[in-house]
């Protein structure tokens, strides 16, 4: 008797456990927008591989920002050059020039959201062209990995780490979220933050599991072009160079194991993997 009740108890709980597995949940009603976030000139790609491939070679790179609806939620996922640069034309003799057409705001209302809508900016690193315009969006919570906030407080702070771009968080004006490890966005797996640290310590990438495109995977700056993985380049500017590679062999198993669109942020070839504005991928 006292093994067929626990028999019973056994199967009862088999049986809840199977049910609770089952999602009761509708899919999440994914979205996904690519935005210009500016323009980039490279002199001599020498900085960007410490075995020296890319030696003499001059360089066009995108930067670009992304908006994810999840229902009725909005997530920034990095925030691009300053807009202060809009209309300036590109230093063709400094090391890196930088150029912006046109702002986040101007583009959000092409598809009419309203900044004031971003409740979230998620930010892959601390770098100045991820950051630029993410005062703009001060009511948001600003979700960074821990150990890159932990370098605006460094004085002086590292290379392209610019703390006024940040003024309201480190201010305590607006909402700071600081993550450590993955980070599952919206709690049902759809969007995560993923470590990959190396290029800085708390870089991301951001998966977003979009339901007819399959999965994409945006990099952050875990590489900054396609010849950049190819080779593993490591630039020389990187905070650590075996986190790196252990980072961009995450990067391409993900997206090998998943199947997913591997968007370079930085890489003009790859961010038109996505449509451009209006259009958005789903
Ligand atoms: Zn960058």
């Amino acid at each position: 008797m006292k093994t067929f009740k626990f028999a019973l108890a056994i199967g009862a709980t088999v049986a809840s456990l199977s049910f609770a597995s089952t999602p009761t949940r509708a899919a999440p009603d994914l979205e996904l927008w690519r935005l210009d976030c500016g323009d980039v000139i490279v002199k001599d790609l020498s900085m960007f591989s410490d075995t020296f491939a890319f030696a003499g070679k001059k360089g066009e790179l995108t930067d670009s920002c992304y908006v994810i609806r999840h229902g009725g939620d909005y997530l920034l996922w990095d925030t691009g050059l300053p807009a202060g640069i809009i209309g300036k034309a590109p230093d063709q003799n400094a090391p890196i020039g930088v150029s912006l057409k046109t702002d986040i705001p101007t583009q959000l209302k092409q598809i009419g959201i309203k900044p004031e809508q971003i409740a979230t900016v998620g930010i892959s690193h601390n770098h100045f062209d991820h950051l630029g315009q993410a005062a703009t969006f001060s009511k948001a919570t600003l979700m960074i990995g821990a150990a890159d906030w932990q370098t605006f407080h460094d004085n002086p702070p590292p290379f392209a780490v610019v703390p006024d771009l940040v003024k309201p968080w480190l201010d305590g004006k607006a909402k700071l979220d600081l993550v450590t490890g993955d980070r599952d966005v919206f709690g049902d797996g759809s969007v995560m933050m993923l470590s990959m640290p190396g290029h800085t310590k708390g870089e991301a990438a951001l998966l977003v599991k979009l339901a007819k495109m399959g999965p994409v995977l945006l990099s952050g700056d875990v590489v900054h072009f396609e010849d950049n993985l190819a080779t593993h380049g490591v630039p020389s500017f990187n905070e650590n160079r075996a986190d790196t590679l252990a980072s961009m062999e995450r990067l391409e198993a993900v997206a090998a194991g998943l199947n997913a669109t591997l968007v370079i942020q930085h890489d003009p070839t790859h961010i038109s993997r996505l449509p451009a504005l209006p259009e958005s991928a789903r």
